[in-house]
């Protein structure tokens, strides 16, 4: 019994049936793609209209923010992960960033390190840094949260960073520490926190130790690793409470250029999305995903779950540096 079994003919011979098929198969296609491209400019439309409403906006930022100016990313092909992977030998290029890797390959780690802090010095601000200058400018930007480590932000006009003091003012928080800056591992050192000098930079980059001018003890880039035991001293702990005072002040909360790939970026999620929840703000703050990859959106919403019901997401298919541009 072959295929077409109890099927009624229809008299016409196979062939003309696929040239029959072919044509609406291809009609199909294009108006699937036609109510995507729809759905994005509706999506597009509702955005700007909330956003101009906006008053107080909350950015959260991934290495998207940073990509047009030519930094390398963690996680795409060819990033700092692939390019850990093969340079070190490693079964994944993450555990360059593992506080356990640190302590038994600390020289591998430092030299990555200062590669990062180079490559980040001889970079300038995108326009969508430029951008939340102006958002800053104009009064409307309610904080600026940051998994990046470049410190690009710092170099526009008028943007401030946050100290690490619950009270500070400070409009960027490096969530994940800055390669700009090192710290002194002697918790009771006075001198905790300092700017990368280039001669440190180069020391770094050759893996070498570096030494705190004040006690002798050993810095280290404020770069935060994954399960980091020295967290506390490149973001202390109190950030969490800061961002959740920070939501409740919030109307538009943007997450531009971040995958949620990583189980940091889905933790803020879900903790921004619990606290809009707990504090009943569901109909008074909207969020958008700003990423040109559809998958992020994907990777969002299927990290939060539940959590999302009767919240307010927004999907913008398009760069950061297009959209803060607009805002
Ligand atoms: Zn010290």
């Amino acid at each position: 019994m072959g295929r077409g079994v109890g099927t009624p003919s229809t008299g016409r011979s196979q062939g003309a049936e696929e040239a029959m098929a072919s044509p609406s198969g291809r009609t199909l296609r294009k108006r699937k793609s036609l109510d995507k491209d729809q759905r994005r400019l509706d999506d597009l439309a509702e955005f700007f209209q909330i956003a101009a409403e906006a008053k107080s906006v909350l950015v959260f930022s991934g290495s998207g923010m940073s990509a047009s100016a030519g930094l390398s990313t963690f996680t795409s092909p060819g990033g700092l992960y692939e390019r850990a992977k093969k340079r070190f030998k490693v079964k994944d290029g993450i555990m360059l960033f593992c506080d356990s890797f640190y302590r038994k390959r600390g020289k591998d780690v430092r030299k990555v390190m200062g590669e990062i802090f180079f490559e980040a010095t001889s970079s300038c601000p995108t326009l969508a840094h430029e951008a939340l200058g102006r958002l800053e400018a104009s009064g409307r930007l309610l904080r600026h949260y940051t998994m990046n480590v470049d410190g690009l932000h710092r170099l526009v006009d008028g943007m401030t960073t946050w100290s690490g003091r619950r009270d500070c003012p400070g409009k960027t928080v490096e969530l994940h520490g800055c390669c700009r800056e090192i710290v002194c591992t002697n918790e009771s050192c006075p001198k905790q926190a300092s700017d990368m000098t280039v001669e440190q930079g180069k020391a770094f980059r050759r893996g070498l130790d570096v030494l705190c001018e004040g006690c002798k003890g050993a810095v280290r880039p404020k770069i935060m690793l994954y399960d980091d035991s020295q967290s506390e001293l490149i973001t202390p702990d109190v950030v969490m409470e800061v961002m959740d005072a920070d939501i409740l002040g919030a109307d538009l909360i943007l997450w531009v250029g971040i995958s949620f790939q990583q189980s940091a970026s889905l933790e803020y999620f879900r903790n921004v999305s619990r606290v809009i929840k707990e504090c009943g703000r569901e109909g008074d703050v909207a969020q958008a995903i700003v990423n040109p990859c559809e998958e992020s959106h994907f990777n969002a919403i299927s990290g939060a779950g539940a959590l999302l019901d009767d919240l307010k997401i927004i999907q913008v298919v398009s760069n950061a540096n297009s959209v803060l541009a607009d805002l």
